[in-house]
């Protein structure tokens, strides 16, 4: 009995130092899950206001919270970059020195802005003019916030400077010259498309492979959202921001959309806004709304405002040509018009 009784109470106080030393390895086993096992998944987003006028979204796939968010500063910070040596509106950047000494004679400029400046001759050459970033000769007259033009007489007398051809790019010394004075140039036409590309890289260098970036009417997305696309919507250009004429599933492409809704006012019964006709000096108003949907940002963006200029019917027909371009053309009637590609492979789901 007595005996029993001390087994009894060994064969407890046996079960209770078992039970401890399950409870302590269950402890240890739940640390050592909580350490190794990767963090929770998730879609990580953020919108940042005011650079390059514009608002910045930026949506990414993460298991690291503190990854996506380094991730998105160094975007941010490239975009920030961009702006600085891109913008005319800042005395001390890039651009707005070659506008001050580049009719001087031949100056040296940064690898990134030579390579931007041949990349937009090569926009007018496609557009067959319609892209040009020597509007700016003409275009620095207009401020669309303070509703001020230039009017016939100050745009005849600037009008000869407007031509993508008096940009001398010479590769060997990575110089740029302007062949004659009164020659601007502004890259407000295609650096949003080109930082949202810029972007991209950024978040690849991270390790991000689903991402979706975009600067104003400029996006590019990566990847997909797991086994479904992306879809972006076109807004209707005469209603307000919420109202879509078409919704665009897209995976690995970007897209960028131009309006005559964006930045105008309207005068005498004139609607003035912020694309310029190169030919004329005055706005160019052919269509609504052209979206553009290719590889880069770039390219899409560089090639937005070509319907603005050449009409939706000519426009059309180079997009037609492009390979790696679609698009969709809001004609001033309202009616939408779309390229061959549209209707077959990329597709697009009708707006609700
Ligand atoms: P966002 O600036 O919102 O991206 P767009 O992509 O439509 O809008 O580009 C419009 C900008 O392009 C204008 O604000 C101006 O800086 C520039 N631009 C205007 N006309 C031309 C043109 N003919 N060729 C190249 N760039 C132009
Ligand atoms: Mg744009």
């Amino acid at each position: 009995m007595a005996t029993g009784k001390r087994l009894t109470l060994s064969r407890t106080r046996y079960a209770m130092r078992m039970k401890y030393r399950l409870l302590k390895s269950a402890a240890c086993l739940a640390a050592w899950v909580c350490l190794s096992a990767p963090a929770h998944a998730e879609w990580v987003r953020r919108v940042t206001d005011g650079i390059m006028g514009t608002r910045i979204t930026v949506e990414l796939w993460s298991d690291d919270r503190e990854k996506a968010d380094r991730a998105i500063d160094a975007l941010l910070d490239e975009m920030r970059h961009i702006d600085d040596s891109m913008s005319t509106y800042k005395p001390d950047s890039e651009v707005s020195q070659v506008n001050a000494r580049a009719a001087d004679g031949p100056m040296r400029i940064s690898k990134e802005l030579f390579d931007l400046l041949t990349t937009a001759k090569e926009y007018s050459v496609i557009t067959e003019g319609a892209f040009d970033i020597t509007y700016a000769s003409v275009g620095y007259m207009y401020d669309f916030r303070r509703h001020i033009h230039p009017d016939e007489t100050q745009i005849g007398k600037a009008l000869p400077a407007v031509d993508y051809r008096h940009v001398l790019l010479d590769p060997k010394n990575q110089t740029v010259q302007f062949s004659q004075k009164g020659v601007r140039i502004d890259l407000g036409g295609i650096a949003k498309g080109y930082s949202v590309d810029r972007g991209i890289d950024v978040l690849k260098s991270f390790g991000i492979t689903r991402a979706f970036v975009s600067a104003g009417g400029d996006s590019r997305i990566i990847g997909d959202r797991f086994g479904k696309p992306w879809i972006v919507g076109i807004r209707d250009p005469r209603k307000g921001e919420g109202e879509v004429i078409a919704r665009i599933p897209l995976v690995d492409a970007a897209i960028s959309t131009s309006g005559d809704y964006e930045r105008f006012f309207e005068e005498n019964g004139v609607r003035y806004h912020h694309i310029i006709d190169p030919r004329t000096g005055h706005s160019a108003s052919k269509v609504r709304s052209a979206t553009v949907i290719g590889p880069y940002a770039t390219r899409t963006d560089g090639l937005s405002k070509t319907a603005f200029v050449l009409g939706p019917e000519k426009a059309m027909e180079i997009y037609n040509r492009l390979d790696d371009i679609d698009a969709i053309i809001v004609k001033l009637d309202g009616t939408v018009i779309k390229s061959k590609g549209m209707s077959s492979a990329r597709g697009s789901a009708p707006a609700k």
